[in-house]
């Protein structure tokens, strides 16, 4: 375990400390220049076996993880339960069983089940990074936002970000109101009362009023409606959404005059955000985002691998 980092694993944010946020902000600095470049090949990761292995859908998490380990050299498996013997009923513990036996240097890893990461770890003997679990955590998502805020306001400390959208059943937010408040920053989480949470830290407030909850804020934070996590009266009785949640621009001249806009995708267009929102280069961050992603992520594979790799 490196002394700078002093965690084996990366289950959540929960358990990390300010200054272990910071660290992976500071290493991942480094590789978005890397990225910039033309060739973008490292080899501190050479002859490591990186699985990901991925129980749910993703796109942009998936393919992140896979060229962020590929930029560092290491040799990239994708597991894909679709098509694996979980459909056949093999337990989850014994599919990381099978998993570990084959030797990886880091397991990435989503489930739709809260805590799988963090049961898997139990059983593996290399380094595993959550790439979301259930409605638990999604920690490398709060560190790419942490550090797309940093990089395009200078701080996070001091900032007023309001999470707006499905909090109840995001790990995007379940992270994110962990890592920002760490950070310094003044959360707050805006929803329909079904989408909030039953309780939220001291420190969160809640509004069921968009534009009350965005008034003057300096980071606007939109979430999908996460229908597969909900049951279907649940997803039916959510009525005019757009109409009282949707981003607009008229809506969005409510928080600061160069409030950014955010979203970790995938997103429903005219649903929780405008096209001429979510288009809008000078107010939107989505594709930093997804920049930012890789960077972060090879910072994670990097600092997780350096104790195998006597570094
Ligand atoms: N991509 C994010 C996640 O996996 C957000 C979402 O699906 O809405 O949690």
């Amino acid at each position: 375990m490196s002394h700078a980092f002093p965690h084996r694993h990366l289950l959540g944010i929960e358990g990390l400390s300010s200054h272990d946020i910071r660290f992976l902000l500071d290493e991942a600095e480094q590789w978005i220049a890397f990225n910039r470049g033309v060739r973008k090949q490292d080899h501190r990761l050479d002859g490591l076996t990186q699985i990901n292995a991925f129980f749910e859908n993703s796109t942009r998490t998936l393919f992140s993880f896979e060229i962020a380990g590929k930029r560092l050299g290491a040799q990239v498996a994708n597991f894909h339960a679709a098509t694996s013997s979980v459909k056949k009923g093999e337990s989850l513990i014994d599919t990381a069983l099978t998993l570990n036996a084959m030797r990886p240097d880091v397991l990435v890893i989503r489930h739709e089940a809260n805590g799988a990461a963090a049961d898997v770890a139990t059983v593996m003997e290399c380094p595993v990074i959550n790439a979301g679990d259930g409605r638990g955590e999604h920690p490398t998502q709060a560190l790419l936002d942490a550090l797309t805020i940093r990089r395009r306001k200078g701080r996070v400390e001091g900032l007023k970000v309001a999470i707006c959208g499905d909090i109840r059943h995001s790990r995007v937010a379940g992270s994110n109101m962990r890592s920002l408040p760490a950070l310094g920053a003044e959360v707050r989480v805006v929803g329909p009362e079904a989408l909030l949470p039953a309780s939220l830290p001291e420190h969160i407030r809640a509004f069921t009023d968009l534009d009350e909850g965005i008034a003057g804020v300096d980071v606007v934070m939109m979430l999908r409606i996460q229908r597969e996590r909900m049951d279907a009266a649940l997803s039916e009785g959510l009525g005019d959404y757009h109409g009282r949640y949707g981003l607009t621009r008229a809506r969005l001249a409510l928080a600061a005059p160069d409030a950014i806009v955010m979203h970790p995708g995938p997103m429903n267009r005219g649903v929780e955000i405008d096209s001429n929102v979510a288009d809008d280069p000078e107010r939107s961050t989505i594709r930093e985002q997804v920049e930012l992603g890789v960077a972060v992520r090879m910072a994670c594979l990097d600092v997780l691998t350096r104790n195998r790799r006597g570094g």
